[in-house]
């Protein structure tokens, strides 16, 4: 409730408050500042995916700019032998503008990317995009197989059938699975923290099962421990899979994947559009603004 509160106000609230909520989650407003925490990240043995901020986007000439915006961060993890990759959303590379305009957007970016032989992650938005989502992301795997990957949230009811059709199609899926961040309507997404746990496990074994690559995306202990028996029971090595967290969520949860061997990689975003992006998800997801204070007071990015 008092979590809730606090969200609805932030719009209203001064930058520097807004700021103390947000600057754990953002690597900074420019794309140096990305780099740099690779750069730091990788010498503590974590990889990153790096994001620009800014998305449900109407302008085509922003929605280029973003593309440049990536051609250079792409160049530059090439150019400082940074271990890192890249995550795109549809909405920040022009859907809003027209979907034909987003396809040559992301497809440009993806061969681009594909020619350093850095990996592309198309995140999931809301459920308006998840159709166009799996079907691009499916397009471009088999023209540029393993150039990008997609994501799936467990929250959706139609999260299973989604992962038959992609490993069915895919000659090897590349997944990142989560909860799912959008608030969506219950005939589209599990209400249920349980039924988003039970289908996050269901969805892993499948995954497991048909050979995909996955990003675990997670930073709950119930998920983490049901992820590790299903590592067991699929006998998968640690170049098989990867855990995925947030920046500024759970150091102490990263520093021990990391001391166990897994590939860890951190979701690292920057850009000027930090304050609308972290209010947006601040209301988006009350429960995050607890949380933030609870992070804050046990310290770490
Ligand atoms: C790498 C990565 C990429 C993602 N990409 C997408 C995407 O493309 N599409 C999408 O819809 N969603 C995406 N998400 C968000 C995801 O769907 C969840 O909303 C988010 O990860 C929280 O769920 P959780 O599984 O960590 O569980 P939760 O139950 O929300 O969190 C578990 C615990 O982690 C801690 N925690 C969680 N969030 C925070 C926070 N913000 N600050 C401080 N502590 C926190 C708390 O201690 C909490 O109890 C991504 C998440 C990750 C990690």
């Amino acid at each position: 409730m008092i979590n809730t509160v606090i969200a609805n106000m932030m719009p209203f609230m001064p930058k520097s408050f807004v700021r103390f909520f947000a600057k754990r989650y953002v690597a900074g407003g420019l794309a140096e500042d990305a780099f740099l925490l690779t750069r730091e990240l990788n010498d503590m043995g974590a990889v990153t995916t790096i994001d620009l901020l800014g998305e449900f986007n109407e302008d085509p000439a922003k929605a280029r700019a973003t593309v440049d915006m990536y051609k250079h961060v792409l160049d530059s993890i090439k150019e400082q032998n940074l271990d890192g990759n890249i995550s795109i959303k549809p909405t920040a590379l022009g859907a809003l503008v027209s979907m034909e305009f987003c396809t040559e957007n992301i497809t440009e970016l993806v061969k681009y990317a594909h020619e350093k032989n850095i990996f592309v992650r198309i995140d999931m938005e809301n459920n308006p995009y998840t159709d166009y989502t799996i079907d691009l992301y499916l397009k471009l795997d088999a023209e540029m197989p393993g150039s990008c990957g997609t994501v799936i949230q467990s929250c959706m009811r139609r999260t299973l059938d989604d992962l038959k059709h992609i490993t069915s199609t895919s000659s090897k899926a590349n997944i990142r699975l989560c909860k799912g961040i959008y608030k969506e309507p219950s005939d589209v997404a599990f209400q249920g923290r349980k039924e988003v746990q039970e289908n996050f496990m269901s969805a892993l074994d499948l995954l497991f099962s048909k050979k995909a690559y996955v990003g675990i995306a997670t930073h709950d202990d119930v998920l983490i421990n049901g992820a590790y028996d299903l590592l067991k029971k699929h006998n998968l090595k640690k170049e098989e899979y990867e855990f995925q967290m947030l920046l500024g969520v759970r150091s102490e949860l990263r520093k021990r994947l990391l001391a166990e061997g897994h590939t860890l990689r951190v979701y690292a975003p920057f850009g000027e559009d930090w304050i609308p992006y972290s209010i947006r998800r601040l209301q988006e997801n009350p429960a995050i603004v607890g949380s933030a204070i609870k992070g804050f007071l046990t310290g770490g990015r």
